[in-house]
């Protein structure tokens, strides 16, 4: 049995201005300037918590080949090129045809993936692997918890696996899942319905988390709803909220073993489920003021962590902004941190001046006026690196990554941890690289939403979410949404579904 695998991967905030190109998924996929598959693949991603790892691991366990096409990914960011998706498209086509016969095909997909030329883009490029392999070739397809799912992506998709927990620690175990049921597929043991609903409902990240309730609970129903007689698998994606498109927003799927009349009441229990809890899912924000002033007023409890999603670049938020070191710095808040500020010419002039030099520094701010203005300030150099690290963390555990050159500078009594790549923070390991130990600090300013809980939370006495402005702020009236799909709640008042 022969299994291709592979796809494109990218979050798309539509309201990010800073448009995603062929050398921004060639610079973050690590796999060199036509993104290599095969054994580039095998190296990158065998024994990794992530989706590939999962397939490389399933099909050990299954007993199948496994032929990696392509496996591209891009920081989260504005539209995708229309060049760059039909050039990685076309790669993977091409190589889908060179691998033929394949007996099926796991496309490791975002679900969030916005192109110039298509709104729904895993819907186009899914469509495009169905002309090649015909109907029926099994496709499984994997996807992010923050999938906008449509319904075209699950008319044609066997079975759509999502991620169940957010921070996703899970990516390594549904590709091993994946990669299990194709095969099973394959063998004719199972023969996959797939039912598929969406809700009118949206939701924002911090209550999405899948560590918090009301989505903990959520999550152990589903898990049961799983074990039940006849289900194969269930899936529920809670939407990128970012992103003015139809099909922005929540829906479930659940796949049974040729039971349509199951798959369809499961589905519908699912949704019910969900519906019910449209009222616990909006997020709470506190301010930076009232934060530093918790701090001041528990100087014994240890770290506070102040979640900036509103600057987010794991959302595709700039992961410049300010807000947050102004307000600090101007209280003269002693022993805080933030990490990781994404400044490129800052870090290299830090580089420039070398450690313990004092430098005039102009420092964020610069990709709009949306998030803060820029640091105008002296800061001394403490640390300097060349950004490269592991993932040590639950997420993404042994995956390499890189900073870029970095720089820690010291403004006040403030650290900041300068990028010159845009990485969300959410590994620990990330600021260790630069001499910054989080459990020494009294307030850490992490430009995370929520993937930072799966490792610092254990770290933290307390967490906040933030009201900071921003493109990945937590408030939908913050956005003007044109085209998402109306009537959806909470933007309109809903009563049923
Ligand atoms: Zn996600």
């Amino acid at each position: 049995m022969r299994i291709a695998s592979g796809g494109v991967q990218h979050e798309t905030n539509t309201f990010s201005k800073i448009p995603t190109t062929l050398a921004d998924f060639v610079r973050d996929s690590n796999c060199g300037a036509t993104l290599a598959g095969g054994e580039t693949i095998f190296d990158r991603f065998r024994g990794t918590g992530s989706i590939h790892g999962g397939y490389i691991s399933g099909a050990e366990a299954a007993g199948f080949e496994l032929v990696p096409l392509l496996c591209a990914r891009a920081q989260p960011s504005g539209l995708v090129e229309e060049a760059a998706f039909d050039t990685m498209l076309n790669w993977f086509l091409e190589r889908l045809e060179i691998a033929k016969p394949v007996d099926g095909v796991l496309l490791d997909l975002h679900g969030a993936m916005v192109a110039e030329h298509h709104e729904d883009a895993e819907g186009a490029f899914i469509a495009a692997v169905r002309d090649v392999v015909g109907r029926e070739i099994p496709i499984v397809v994997t996807l992010d918890l923050h999938a906008n799912i449509s319904a075209r992506m699950a008319e044609l998709s066997d079975v759509i696996i999502g991620f169940d927990t957010y921070p996703h620690v899970d990516m390594q175990e549904r590709g091993h899942e994946a990669a299990e049921l194709i095969a099973r597929i394959v063998r004719q043991e199972i023969s996959p319905v797939q039912e598929f609903r969406q809700l009118p409902l949206i939701t924002l990240p911090p209550k999405q988390c899948t560590l918090r309730d009301p989505m903990q609970t959520l999550m152990q129903r589903v898990h049961q709803l799983e074990q039940e007689p006849g289900v194969l698998t269930a899936t529920v994606a809670m939407g990128f909220p970012f992103a003015d498109i139809r099909d922005t927003g929540v829906s479930i799927l659940v796949t049974t073993d040729g039971d349509a009349e199951l798959a369809s009441s499961k589905a519908n229990e699912l949704a019910s489920w969900l519906w019910e809890l449209r009222d616990d899912l909006q997020p709470e924000l506190t301010t930076i003021e009232d934060v530093i002033a918790h701090v001041n007023a528990h100087p014994n409890d240890g770290l506070v962590i102040f979640a900036d999603g509103s600057d987010n670049p794991g959302g595709g938020a700039p992961c410049d902004g300010t807000v947050a070191l102004h307000a600090m710095i101007n209280a003269d808040f002693q022993d805080g941190a933030v990490g990781v500020l994404f400044d490129p010419e800052t870090a290299a002039q830090a580089h420039r001046a070398g450690v313990g030099a004092t430098i005039p520094v102009r420092l964020g701010g610069k990709t709009d006026n949306l998030h803060g203005a820029p640091v105008e300030r002296d800061a001394y150099v403490r640390v300097l690196s060349d950004g490269k690290y592991r993932y040590r963390g639950p997420m993404m555990q042994g995956v390499q990554d890189n900073l870029g050159l970095t720089a820690t500078l010291v403004i006040g009594g403030v650290d900041v941890v300068v990028s010159s790549q845009r990485r969300q923070c959410f590994d620990a390991e990330m600021l260790r690289i630069a001499g910054v130990d989080p459990t020494g600090r009294r307030l850490l300013v992490l430009k995370s939403a929520v993937h930072f809980r799966a490792d610092f939370g254990p770290l933290a006495s307390r967490i906040f979410d933030a009201d900071t402005p921003g493109i990945h702020r937590p408030d939908l009236a913050a956005f003007d949404f044109q085209k998402i799909r109306r009537p959806v709640y909470p933007l309109d008042p809903v009563d049923t579904f």
